[in-house]
C-alpha cells in the first residue's frame, strides 16, 4: 500500500482559497485527492481551483459561510452531489481580531468563536453521516500556537484555538468506533494574509517570532502540505485525537 496515495479520495478544505488552507489543498491534490475549495471570496476560490487543476487535480469551488449551519450542511451536500463522496474534511477557515480582552465587545467575541470553533463543530456534524456510511473518514482541525500559549492581544482567538484541541479529542473519542480519525494541526507562525495583518498591527512581532523559531524562519503555507497528506490518508489510520505542531520548533523552544 502506498501510504501517501489519496487517489479516489475527496477532500473539503474550508478556507482553501489561500494561505494555510491552500497549502494543505496543494498537498492533498498532489497526493491524488479531488479537492473542494470552500470559502466566501469567489475570485480567490476560482484562482485556487485553477491552480489545483493546473497541477492535474480535480478541484471544485463551493461558496460557504462557515458561521452558518445551513451553509456548512449545503457544502457537504454539494460535495456529495458533485463528487460522490467525502473522505477528508479540513476545518481550516479562521480569523482573528487583535485587541486587549477589556476592549472586546461581546459580539466580536462571538464572531471569532463562531468562525474558528463552532464552524468546525458544524462541519464535522454535517460530514459525519457520509463518513459513517463510507465506513471511514479523516478530519483535520486547525489549531494554533494559541492552542498552547496565551497572548495579550488575542483572547477570543486563543479560546477558540484551545477549544479546537479539546473538540478534536472529544470527537476522536466518540467517532473512533466509526473508523473516523480526528486530529488537530497546530501551525507555528506562517506567512499568510492573516499574519501579514498581525505584523502590521503588533510592533516587533516579525522579529520576535524569528528569534524564537529554531528553524530560523517564518513558515510558508506549503510547510503544511505534508501533514495534510499524513493525517488525510492511510499513514495515520491509528492516529487520532492528537494535536501536532508544525512550527519549526517554536513550541519546544525554552
Ligand atoms: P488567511 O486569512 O490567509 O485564510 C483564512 C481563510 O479562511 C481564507 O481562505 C478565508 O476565505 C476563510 N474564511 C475566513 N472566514 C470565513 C468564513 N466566515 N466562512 C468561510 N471561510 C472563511 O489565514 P491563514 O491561512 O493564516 O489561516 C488559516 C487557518 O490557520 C486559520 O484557522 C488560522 O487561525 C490558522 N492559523 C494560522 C497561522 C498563521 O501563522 N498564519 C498560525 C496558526 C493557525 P474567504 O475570505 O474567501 O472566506
Amino acid at each position: 500500500m502506498d501510504l501517501c496515495d489519496l487517489s479516489g479520495k475527496v477532500a473539503v478544505v474550508t478556507g482553501g482559497n489561500g494561505g494555510i488552507g491552500l497549502g494543505m489543498a496543494r498537498g492533498l491534490a498532489e497526493a491524488g485527492a479531488a479537492v473542494v475549495v470552500a470559502a466566501r471570496n469567489r475570485d480567490k476560490s476560482a484562482e485556487a481551483v485553477a491552480e489545483l487543476e493546473g497541477r492535474g487535480a480535480r478541484a471544485l469551488a463551493v461558496e460557504v459561510e462557515v458561521t452558518s449551519e445551513a451553509s456548512c450542511r449545503a457544502l457537504v451536500q454539494t460535495t456529495l452531489a458533485e463528487l460522490g463522496r467525502l473522505d477528508i474534511l479540513v476545518n481550516n477557515a479562521g480569523t482573528n481580531l487583535r485587541k486587549q480582552p477589556q476592549e472586546y465587545a461581546l459580539a466580536e467575541w462571538h464572531r471569532i468563536l463562531e468562525t474558528n470553533l463552532t464552524s468546525a463543530f458544524m462541519c464535522c456534524q454535517a460530514a459525519y453521516p457520509a463518513m459513517v456510511k463510507a465506513g471511514a473518514g479523516k478530519i483535520i482541525n486547525i489549531g494554533s500556537m494559541m492552542s498552547i500559549f496565551g497572548t495579550s492581544f488575542a483572547p477570543a482567538y486563543a479560546a477558540s484555538k484551545g477549544g479546537i484541541v479539546q473538540l478534536t479529542k472529544a470527537m476522536a473519542s466518540a467517532w473512533a468506533r466509526d473508523n473516523i480519525q480526528v486530529n488537530a494541526v497546530l501551525p507555528g507562525w506562517i506567512d499568510t494574509e492573516l499574519t501579514q495583518n498581525a505584523r502590521r498591527e503588533v510592533a516587533g512581532l516579525h522579529d520576535r517570532v524569528l528569534a524564537r523559531t529554531p528553524a530560523d524562519r517564518w513558515g510558508v503555507p506549503d510547510d503544511l502540505s505534508g501533514i495534510a497528506v499524513f493525517l488525510g490518508g492511510p499513514a495515520s489510520d491509528f492516529v487520532t485525537g492528537t494535536a501536532i505542531p508544525v512550527d519549526g520548533g517554536y513550541s519546544i523552544q525554552g
